[in-house]
């Protein structure tokens, strides 16, 4: 008998039967309220009755017509209304299906664009676990452990993590930018620098924002040296952070935005978009695949896309992402364990550290299991597991928000 491999690790015992909103219900009808969103995926919350209504009728229409042979209207019609929300000028698309195969693709667009090679990475950054994209991420070395050699001409700068660094924000900016500026001087000229690949929130490096100021540098260099900037938007986008990009309070716009988890509500889905200039420097044959853009995870994303309009998803984030926000750090002022409470809009985080400031995994999946038996479902995250991550889908409410945080009260 076949059974699943270990890789497959559970950090709950949860078995899922359904989805409802922001809750999900096990084999005996136990109800848990999912802090998690399937990582940042079910925006909309679990089987949005339009989500499903769209996908059911594209199911029964047509399931798969691919683009080297046929187009087809749900592939027109999302490009058409991705169009309609992304930054201006990044008007030309492609799909493929998953975060990691969407930065892998935006890595071989950079290296066509520019004709460089060398990609800068900050500390922290989690970008996938396809090769390219493990090449650059720096969250964790499980990930990268045991498989290489991973791409050559990766470069790593340190993220402005001011918590980390004891630092203040502004001081932590200005190390950063001066590290980026030694590592452009030294180890990557910008003549062999294709990009930069930024979150705009760091996801698996524990919720960390990127300050408004380490974004304008990143974009002032860029210009400067010509290399491109690449917004990893796959966990930040949709409205995720009260914002609709993540990279949209600092007012600048990138060179090319990656965008997947909430753009489908959990249909497997993924855009690549730049400029023109850009996307024309790639040939037909050099990207996408067989199941990009997918029809009817065309019909779910252009759904999603209609109920974060219709029911105000974005300002909801931002709304009860405050109050997440300051709930939680109601919890850690009373706990010397939580060193932290960090995020943005409906990410937000507690790390959870020793008493001389040690990473402190074991009280974190503690903490998070207390919190799975109590009925609530968190995630941790790379590099030590020390900091617990609440990323609730987008519709959840006020009183959904107080009940999490008092499940969360009562685990930690
Ligand atoms: N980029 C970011 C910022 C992510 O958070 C993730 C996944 O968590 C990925 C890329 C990889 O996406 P996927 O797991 O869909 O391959």
């Amino acid at each position: 008998m076949a059974e699943l491999s270990p890789v497959l690790k559970q950090a709950t015992p949860v078995l899922a039967e359904r989805g409802e909103g922001v809750h999900i219900y096990d084999e005996d009808g136990r109800r848990f309220l999912d802090f998690t969103a399937g990582i940042g995926v079910t925006s909309t919350g679990h089987c949005h009755p339009k989500v499903v209504a769209a996908a059911q009728e594209q199911v029964g229409t047509l399931i798969h017509g691919q683009y080297t042979t046929v187009m087809h209207r749900p592939l027109l019609r999302l490009t058409e209304r991705l169009g309609e929300v992304l930054p201006e000028g990044l008007d030309r698309l492609f799909y493929v299906n998953s975060g990691s195969e969407a930065v892998e693709a935006a890595l071989r667009l950079a290296r066509q664009a520019t004709g460089r090679q060398n990609a800068i990475v900050f500390t922290g950054s989690f970008h996938g676990r396809t090769m390219g994209a493990a090449s650059l991420t720096t969250s964790g070395t499980k990930i990268r452990a045991g498989i290489g050699p991973l791409m050559p001409g990766v470069v790593v700068s340190p993220f402005p993590h001011a918590y980390r660094l004891s630092m203040s924000e502004a001081d932590a900016v200005a190390h950063a930018l001066r590290e980026l500026d030694y590592q452009l001087a030294t180890t990557t000229s910008p003549q062999e620098t294709a990009a930069v690949f930024i979150e705009p929130v760091l996801g698996e490096g524990g919720y960390v924002p990127v300050p408004d100021a380490f974004l304008q540098g990143l974009r002032e260099r860029a210009d400067q040296h010509g290399f491109l900037l690449v917004a990893d938007e796959v966990q930040t986008g949709f409205g995720r952070t009260g914002t609709f990009w993540g990279h949209e309070r600092s007012g600048i716009t990138p060179d090319i935005v990656i965008t997947a988890k909430g753009l489908a509500s959990g249909f497997p889905i993924s855009a690549i978009a730049a400029p023109a200039a850009v996307m024309e420097k790639a040939w037909p044959g050099s990207q996408g695949g067989t199941y990009g853009g997918n029809a009817v995870a065309c019909a779910a994303a252009l759904a999603t896309l209609d109920v974060i309009e219709e029911e105000g998803l974005v300002a909801n984030s931002a709304a009860q992402g405050e109050r997440l926000r300051q709930g939680l750090e109601k919890v850690g002022s009373a706990h010397p364990e939580i060193g932290d409470v960090r995020g943005r809009g409906l990410m937000q985080a507690s790390e959870f550290v020793t008493a001389d400031g040690a990473p402190d995994g074991a009280t974190a999946a503690r903490a998070q299991q207390a919190a799975a038996k109590n009925g609530l479902l968190l995630l941790t995250c790379a590099p030590h597991g020390n900091v617990v991550r609440m990323i609730p889908p987008l519709v959840v409410n006020g009183e959904q928000v107080d009940s999490a945080l008092e499940l969360w009260a009562a685990s930690v």
